[in-house]
């Protein structure tokens, strides 16, 4: 298919061309003299993502699911108690994965639609005066339903509990595009994977531990050894790997940090918001529901919208697919049908969405969905015009004709008639 495939599913994500470029390479010694050169910078420059400064950052090969695993062998033993919420399918996924772990996990089921529930986990660590819950998983955005949750406020419900367990928090599809604080929010174990607001190809899974969580490996029993901490550590020390890394993620990684520091973190997370409202522009205009109950579960990174009773919302994607080329994503788990979402993160901005958009509310009306055409492209479309950035100072370009010679006061010769 001709032009170029509209790539919202929220993740893998849109990589940019200068992180393409810096992947585009042949391969090196990774035990060359050369090589902790490029580690320490990634080292030194991913902390800021994670927004913190005491937290020590791993990169294995894999993706958001080893990093999951890596959080949880590395720091508990089996038959330890965790205290979970479940509000999407990661958040399932990731206890899924625990218990298969041997580790027991108390889950609090909540409506697929809504967040952690502070107040409710403050409670059940209140009674848990034995302190046996050893961790608290949280998913920060379910990117199954298009919630972000509060992590300072389960931080809050912890301290007011002064309860010790480590609070463990999956970042995958925030951090680098909704505001995270790794240290602000006294995070133990926070998690991300590299295709999504990082903007790379999959392939790496990054996990950050605080002092406390290294701490905690001491006594930890769980089996471990492709994401042993230990060796890591060790190796990583001299800006080495115990295996061989993923030399082009790295590079790209290293690219990739380089951008997003240079356009600044906040100035990332406003202009996902910005776009995300866009989005949510589009679907009230459309007349249809976010999965997300509320505003302040609202998610800057992906927006999962209900489809009206007796329509497949995977007919929407798959005729968005074959015939836009556009890729949505589709309801996951117990949400399959019911839904369609779209991702907006990463190297993105209006007229992109604007594209996507268009493409959803196209495919929705071959569907059957009674949508009116053009109502959410046209929403999108005033709110990026109301609340786009007032233009700087158009820098004076004189046309030809006009240029003055410098300082002289008269119109210079004509090019046409300059002589070498
Ligand atoms: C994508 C995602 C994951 C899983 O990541 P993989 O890289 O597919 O293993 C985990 N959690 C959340 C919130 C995600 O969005």
């Amino acid at each position: 298919m001709p032009g170029r495939n509209f790539l919202f599913v929220p993740g893998p994500t849109n990589v940019p061309e200068r992180i393409l470029r810096a992947m585009d390479r042949a391969m090196e010694d990774h035990r060359s003299s050369a090589f902790p050169e490029l580690s320490t910078a990634v080292f030194r420059d991913v902390k800021q993502a994670f927004k913190t400064t005491t937290g020590q950052p791993f990169i294995f090969p894999a993706t958001g699911t080893g990093g999951w695993e890596a959080a949880l062998v590395n720091t508990l033993s089996p038959g330890d108690r965790l205290l979970a919420p479940r509000y999407g399918q990661f958040s399932h996924l990731w206890i899924d994965l625990a218990q298969r772990h041997g580790l027991r996990v108390d889950i609090i089921d909540v409506e697929w639609g809504e967040g952690a529930p502070a107040e409710r986990i403050e409670e059940i660590l209140r009674g848990d005066t034995q302190h046996e819950i050893k961790g608290v998983l949280i998913v920060h955005n379910e990117t199954a339903t298009g919630v972000t949750s509060d992590v300072g406020a389960v931080r809050r419900a912890l301290d007011a509990a002064q309860h010790p367990a480590l609070l463990y928090v999956d970042g995958v599809s925030s951090i680098g595009s909704i505001d995270f604080r790794m240290d602000e929010w006294n995070v133990d174990l926070a998690i991300t994977g590299s295709q999504k607001g990082l903007m790379l190809p999959p392939g790496l899974g990054l996990v950050c531990a605080s002092p406390k969580a290294l701490a905690a490996r001491e006594h930890a029993k769980c089996p471990r050894v492709f994401f042993d901490f230990g060796d890591m550590i060790k190796a990583n020390a001299t800006g080495y790997f115990p295996y061989t890394p993923s030399l082009p993620l790295l590079h790209g990684l290293r690219e990739s940090l380089e951008i997003m520091l240079a356009e600044g973190l906040d100035n990332i997370f406003a202009r996902h918001h910005r776009l995300a409202e866009g989005v949510r522009a589009a679907v009230r205009a459309w007349g249809l529901k976010l999965c997300a109950r509320a505003p302040r579960w609202h998610s800057d990174t992906v927006s999962a919208i209900m489809v009206p009773e007796g329509i497949n919302g995977a007919d929407v994607i798959d005729v968005a697919f074959r015939r836009y080329n556009l890729a949505l994503g589709a309801g996951l788990g117990r949400l399959a049908g019911k839904l369609f979402r779209i991702g907006h993160l990463g190297d993105l901005n209006e007229l992109m969405l604007l594209g996507a958009i268009a493409g959803a509310e196209m495919a929705m009306r071959d569907v059957g969905i009674k949508v009116t055409a053009g109502t959410g492209v046209a929403a999108a479309a005033e709110y990026y015009r109301s609340t786009a950035a007032p233009l700087a100072a158009r820098a004076a370009v004189p046309s030809p004709d006009a240029q003055q010679q410098p300082g002289s006061g008269k119109p210079a010769t004509p090019r046409a008639t300059v002589r070498a």
